[in-house]
């Protein structure tokens, strides 16, 4: 059976055409199944469209369509389940037409094809004898029905494409967000990594050829690691130091030479090593190194336009343009005229490599992983890119155009509206006051206008510059980094956390391989594991806060109480040396650690007897309560942090830290939402940490609400079923309020 379904889905895949597929789909279905009828119905709004058959009439296809509502087929649909029938005429759904010859048959088996939920068709089988079809035979059509769930799926998305080229929309994954109108510049078409293998007819003369293109691949990335670094976005600027380190002889620059030396051109040997050291990362498991070939395509292709046209006219549109490439990659980024990019779409790549990091901290909207996307033809074309909900749309007709265009003014209307006043202090109307403290990661993220008006930096998340890093950076390049974040916010607190990788946080210079990264080698566990790294840590947090007294130090993924013990361990000691390198007395930040794995919430007196203050991190604690997957889409419906278990988890918390004197607050997401943010303050975490985009609107809200009343709607928040529940009983005591925060969301 498992030989069958397999060749029936290998097959099927292998077909360049939807209709084309679907052919083979009934074909081999009847044939595996030895009956007389096979039809695949394709659900297109509320009727299933005959799409192909192998027993009833051909000329059928396409034409005949019955509603849900109608016949066997229709009522699998509202069933969503498989029906088996002996004789389908007895049944008081039995419905045909003439133009199907569909009364021959008696015995009917249809299944609904399934994919993610929604229901994408039905695949049925019939034949003329009147008999129950068995078990087996039932099992065999559901499972193949799932199988070509995905197929089907894949070949409706790409058939959308190709027809509908008027209005379109693409969706992907949102890897920075926000809107934007533009017209679409495909790039990353004009110099193909796939060289022909050409031999050389003089080595010396090919070697030449090559290292000067390598001197003035060189000399392009030092002028934009320098514009980067005058903009002090240092981190971005060492992204290309490590591209240029990948140009040296002991690298990828050495096996260009190689490659010339064995008797190659220039171009060939290029195009050669690239290839090569591409496939090999492409089929790596760990996520970072599979994004780590766009590097090395992105320095392949340099290399071969320094060869293949040196000259070449550097890409200044006119006008803002939306960038659509296969693979976004930090390069084109960098070197792209800022003024000029609206946004960036493209078709792989994945929302944490170097070039969305970078959208993010330029606030570009952009989006990655939009399926087809090369093939729907864009140069030129207007786009609207709706980052937010990772959608794409083309070609838009006038009426999108103008709700969007009203969209981005109302958006930025509101803004402004909030940011009128930040500077005003952030208290209820009933008096509580709420302290909003900013997220961190990137140095430019801290240079920002709001952060300067925040109560301090209430998470710093140290593993960002080291994902930036070729290498872990020493201790005078982390002590330099860590100084500027003090600096940023003078005689207001920083929380430092320690290094937090692992999960989907993986450093290109430290792979870890692990079947189930987020329940693995994570935040402390790691530095516990490597205190030579965690005391450099540790060291240059303290130096750079000689001084100052700002910083709290804080644990992540913290499980078992002794990792608390052994760490403060190594801070005393990293405390000791300091004070006696500095030859002055230090005084001791406060160490905290995160709430993220549930088992903590059960211990909290005995983590008050240890530390002076907790964070929780909602975005970890929720996917550890719920079980789900924080990054995987296929789940992501039903990650929620306003699950009423979640809410319930959070309120103990907040009751023991009270209970215990430990000082508390969040630093998730959950905590930049409006209803998270409303609901924590109710349940008495009057500390919020957030991203900076988030602060003007929370202060707004926060100003406008009442205490009193946001207790009430917690107590009733708590007695739901759902999230969704929740978010009904806030919407509705927003609206009564008369408090709005969201910019029409139909578009
Ligand atoms: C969290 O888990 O909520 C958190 C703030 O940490 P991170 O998102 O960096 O895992
Ligand atoms: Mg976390």
């Amino acid at each position: 059976m498992l030989t069958l379904l397999k060749k029936i889905s290998q097959e099927m895949a292998a077909a360049q055409q939807y209709e084309q597929a679907l052919n083979i789909l009934v074909s081999s279905t009847k044939e595996a199944m030895n009956t007389q009828c096979c039809s695949v119905f394709i659900l297109e709004g509320s009727k299933l469209v005959l799409s192909a058959t192998d027993g009833l009439k051909k000329a059928a296809v396409g034409k005949f369509k019955v509603p849900i509502t109608k016949g066997v087929i229709g009522w699998t649909v509202q069933k969503e389940e498989l029906i088996n029938l002996a004789d389908a005429r007895e049944h008081p759904q039995f419905y045909t037409s003439r133009v199907l010859m569909e009364d021959e048959y008696r015995a009917i088996l249809s299944v609904p094809i399934i994919h993610r939920k929604q229901v994408l068709g039905v695949l049925a089988i019939q034949q003329s004898e009147a008999r129950q079809y068995n078990e087996e035979e039932e099992a065999f059509l559901v499972t193949l029905s799932a199988q070509v769930a995905v197929a089907i799926n894949g070949l409706k998305q790409k058939k959308k494409v190709q027809v509908a080229r008027r209005q379109v929309l693409l969706k992907g994954e949102s890897a920075s967000q926000g809107v934007a109108i533009a017209n679409a510049l495909v790039i990353g078409g004009q110099i193909t990594l796939e060289q022909p293998s050409t031999p050389c007819t003089d080595v010396d003369v090919e070697y030449q050829k090559l290292c000067s293109a390598i001197t003035r691949t060189r000399a392009s990335l030092d002028e934009i690691t320098q514009k980067f670094n005058s903009e002090q976005h240092e981190e971005l600027a060492s992204i290309f130091s490590a591209l240029h380190l990948l140009l040296d002889e002991s690298s990828l620059g050495g096996e260009y030479e190689k490659e010339v030396m064995l008797g190659w051109s220039a171009e060939s040997a290029v195009s050669r090593v690239s290839l090569r050291y591409i496939e090999q990362f492409s089929v790596m498991d760990d996520a970072y190194l599979k994004e780590r070939a766009t590097d090395i395509r992105d320095l392949g292709q340099r290399v071969l336009r320094q060869l293949i046209e040196p000259n070449r006219i550097k890409l200044e549109p006119d006008e803002k343009v939306i960038l659509i490439t296969r693979e976004a990659d930090a390069t084109s980024l960098a070197e792209f005229p800022r003024q000029k990019l609206a946004g960036v779409v493209s078709e792989f790549g994945g929302i944490n490599s170097h070039a969305c990091i970078m959208a993010r901290a330029l606030g570009i909207p952009a989006i990655v992983g939009v399926d087809k996307l090369l093939l729907a033809e864009l140069d030129g074309k207007q786009l609207i890119l709706n980052a937010n909900r990772g959608q794409l749309l083309i070609s838009p007709t006038r009426q999108m155009l103008k709700e969007y265009r009203e969209l981005i003014s109302a958006e930025q209307a509101l803004e402004r509206k909030y940011r009128r006043e930040l500077k005003k202090p952030t208290i209820t109307v009933d008096g509580k006051r709420a302290e909003l403290h900013v997220n961190a990661g990137l140095l430019s993220g801290i240079h920002n206008e709001t952060v300067k008006e925040t109560d301090g930096i209430g998470l710093y998340r140290t593993e960002i510059a080291f994902m930036m890093q070729p290498r872990f950076p020493s201790e005078a390049e982390q002590h330099k980094i860590y100084s500027e974040v003090l600096e940023a916010v003078p005689g207001r607190p920083v929380i430092m956390r320690t290094l937090d990788i692992g999960g989907d946080k993986p450093l290109p210079y430290f792979p870890i391989n692990e079947d189930n990264p987020f329940l693995g080698w994570r935040g402390i566990r790691m530095s516990l594991d490597h205190p030579e790294l965690l005391q450099i840590q540790l060291r240059a947090m303290l130096r750079a806060d000689a001084g100052r007294q700002q910083l709290q130090i804080l644990l992540p993924m913290v499980s078992h109480l002794k990792e608390i013990d052994e760490t403060l361990e190594y801070f005393d000691k990293a405390h000791h040396e300091i004070q006696e390198e500095l030859g002055s007395q230090l005084q001791k930040p406060k160490i905290g650690i995160m709430i993220e794995v549930p088992s903590l919430i059960y211990q909290l007196d005995q983590v008050a007897q240890r530390v002076d203050f907790v964070s929780v991190g909602s975005n970890d604690l929720t996917q550890y309560l719920l079980a789900v997957d924080r990054n995987n889409p296929r789940v992501s419906s039903l990650y929620d942090s306003l699950h009423p278990g979640v809410l319930r988890a959070l309120q103990r918390i907040m009751l023991d830290c009270q209970q215990h004197q430990l000082e508390v607050s969040v630093c998730g997401e959950l905590a930049g939402e409006p209803m998270g943010a409303m609901l924590l303050l109710a349940m008495g975490c009057n500390k919020l940490s957030m991203n900076h985009g988030n602060i003007a609107k929370i202060n707004y809200l926060m100003r406008r609400v009442s205490f009193t009343e946001l207790q009430c709607m917690l107590r009733r928040a708590l007695l739901l079923d759902s999230g969704q529940e929740v978010r009904d009983l806030l919407t509705k005591y927003l609206s009564a309020q008369g408090i709005t925060l969201e910019a029409d969301t139909d578009v």
